[in-house]
């Protein structure tokens, strides 16, 4: 990542479509994360995707939700960057594999704490008609011991355009995990809100078992049950 004015750190994660990266600004010497987006590997469609990501971070605030700070194209590299608020512990995802390898459960009030955090982060999403649509643990960022917010509106939507955005969702899921997916969209029938509310319920269980309610050997298997 090389970018005028920050300072790179380290990769925080590997995205689907480039990398997370924490770098330091040099004017305020505070660190951030920054999502790169490869513009060669998309299409039209994928770079309006990556626009209407931003655009959604943009209009909503939320202490449960990660900030946006700005974005822009860097010409030359054929990048987009999108600068936003780094959580310093990490995703939810990760630390449920350490606890999980430690043997050792979240705490009852930890899990409460984090439900009704993601919540909250929900319920201003929704209040503005907009579905996160990929809510699952490692979507989940940690920015202190009992402060969780809600990350990757990647594939969030609008609601009133969703019916365009079915197949992309799909294909979204092949590279990701289908684990949280509502029946509704399993079975490509219209959905809203409540999708992300089938997604919650599969991620409090996750946090409070360390597994998921539905697994399956195939993605078939997976889908009836
Ligand atoms: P993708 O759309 O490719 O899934 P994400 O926005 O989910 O991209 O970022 C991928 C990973 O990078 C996350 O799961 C997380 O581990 C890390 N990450 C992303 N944003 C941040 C952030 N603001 N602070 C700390 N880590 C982050
Ligand atoms: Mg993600």
């Amino acid at each position: 990542m090389k970018i005028s004015g920050f300072k790179q750190e380290k990769v925080l994660g590997e995205g689907s479509y480039g990398k997370v990266y924490k770098p330091r600004r040099l004017n305020d010497n505070q660190i951030y994360a920054i999502k790169a987006i490869d513009l060669n590997k998309l299409d039209y469609k994928e770079i309006e995707d990556a626009v209407n990501e931003i655009r959604l971070m943009a209009s909503v605030t939320s202490p449960f939700i990660i900030s946006f700070y700005e974005a822009f194209a860097v010409e030359d590299q054929k990048r987009l960057y999108i600068v936003t608020e780094y959580a310093k512990i990490g995703d939810l995802r990760h630390l449920i594999e350490r606890r999980k390898l430690r043997n050792l459960p979240l705490q009852e009030e930890q899990i409460w704490q984090f439900l009704l955090e993601i919540l909250e982060g929900l319920r201003i999403l929704h209040s503005c008609g907009v579905v996160h649509r990929d809510l699952k643990s490692a979507n989940i960022l940690i920015s202190a011991p009992d402060l969780v917010k809600i990350g990757d509106l990647g594939i969030a939507t609008v609601l009133h355009n969703h019916k365009t955005s079915l197949s992309k969702e799909m294909a979204k899921t092949q590279i990701g995990t289908p684990l949280y997916l509502a029946p509704e969209i399993w079975k490509k029938c219209p959905y809203d809100q409540k999708c992300d509310m089938w997604s919650l319920g599969v991620l409090l269980y996750e946090m409070m078992t360390f597994t998921f309610p539905f697994l399956g050997r195939t993605q078939n298997e997976l889908q009836r049950r």
